[in-house]
């Protein structure tokens, strides 16, 4: 029988699953995904965090952190760390190291999706193992906890995260966190050229209509590639593969057309690594009206005060209708 089953290779279940064999346990994970895993994740890592990780024998590679900064568009606040530094480290470097550290140690890893779990006095059975104790590190939804009656209510509304990377040097040495209305951005140096930017959202959509929301933030990232792009190589995408945020402006078509001609302006001269900042180019004012009108309508009183706000300043309308249409 194993000593300890841990259910779910992310860091929480890499680090017991460390913890544990260097007791002398014998551990295995169970983890239904392969190599080192991606996520939408800030990227920082704190300082007690770079301790903890430190006691693992884990030292992923990564760019220092200062501080927290906070921003909102009008003010911004910074907070250096007064005891020691931490660390912007790219989600899957972390998870590569941690699977390195856990290799090192012994761990077996399943790749084994875990359905249901039953125990007795002696152990517990998940699938094809089992085991004396298991440890449920199945992740934010754990449906290991729900299982067993351990749900806690939501303590408010849900949240989704969204992360890209874009290829710039970073510009500050503190984490920043911007603030809007109904978003938070994450931005993260984790490498010389690259800056990690995770948003946290209480509404779904794409990661561009999102950065909508923060200004600032999107005019000094402009321009700058960033993975995924609209172009992996030599594929690129054009019409609504290309990224879509809403049928409300009936833009799609218009879109639709003007990138495929940036499309095949970028093929003619060889340079598909163009596309991506001449797509955003084209369709940067649609995004940004599209996405301020859904947020507006999305919100129940402003929604019914869109026709009788038409109604009541015809010019305004007419403006925004030619912004879009021209
Ligand atoms: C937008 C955002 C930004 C964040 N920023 C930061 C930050 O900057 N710094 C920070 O410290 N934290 C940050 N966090 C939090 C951090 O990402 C989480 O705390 C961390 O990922 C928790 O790790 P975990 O191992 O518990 O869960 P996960 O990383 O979710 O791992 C769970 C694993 O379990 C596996 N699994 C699930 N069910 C089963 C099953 N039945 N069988 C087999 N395998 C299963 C999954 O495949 C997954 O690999 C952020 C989170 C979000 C959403």
């Amino acid at each position: 029988m194993i000593d300890l089953l841990v259910v779910g290779g992310g860091p929480a279940g890499l680090a017991t699953a460390i913890h544990g064999a260097r007791a002398g346990l014998e551990v295995v994970v169970a983890e239904r995904r392969h190599g080192a895993i991606d996520k939408a994740c800030g990227e920082g890592l704190m300082p007690h965090t770079l301790r903890h990780l430190h006691r693992l024998g884990v030292h992923p590679h990564g760019k220092p952190i200062r501080g927290i900064t906070y921003q909102d568009g009008q003010r911004q606040v910074d907070a250096p760390f007064k005891k020691g530094t931490g660390r912007g480290v790219r989600r899957t470097v972390l998870h590569g190291a941690l699977l390195d550290a856990a290799a090192e140690v012994g761990v077996q890893i399943c790749h084994d999706e875990v359905r249901a779990i039953s125990q007795d006095a002696a152990g517990v059975r998940a699938g094809r193992f089992r085991a004396r104790y298991l440890a449920a590190a199945d992740g934010l939804h754990s449906p290991i906890r729900r299982s067993l009656g351990l749900e806690q209510p939501s303590a408010g509304p849900r949240r989704w995260g969204i992360r890209r990377h874009v290829e710039t040097a970073p510009w500050s040495d503190h984490v920043e966190v911007h603030w809007a209305a109904g978003a938070e951005a994450y931005v993260t140096p984790v490498a010389d050229d690259c800056v990690g930017i995770a948003l946290l959202t209480s509404h779904r959509g794409g990661f561009d209509r999102h950065l909508e929301e923060f200004p600032i933030l999107r005019d000094r990232i402009d321009g700058h590639p960033h993975e995924p792009d609209r172009a992996a190589g030599r594929v690129l995408l054009v019409g609504d593969a290309a990224g879509y945020v809403d049928a409300l402006t009936g833009e799609g078509l218009g879109l639709a057309f003007g990138a495929a001609e940036q499309l095949v302006s970028c093929v003619v001269n060889d340079r598909p690594e163009d596309y991506d900042r001449r797509w955003r180019q084209i369709t940067r004012r649609y995004r940004m009206l599209t996405a301020t009108l859904l947020q507006a309508s999305a919100y129940a009183p402003a929604r019914s005060r869109i026709v009788p706000a038409a109604v009541a300043m015809p010019a305004v309308f007419t403006g925004v209708v030619n912004l879009l249409a021209q």
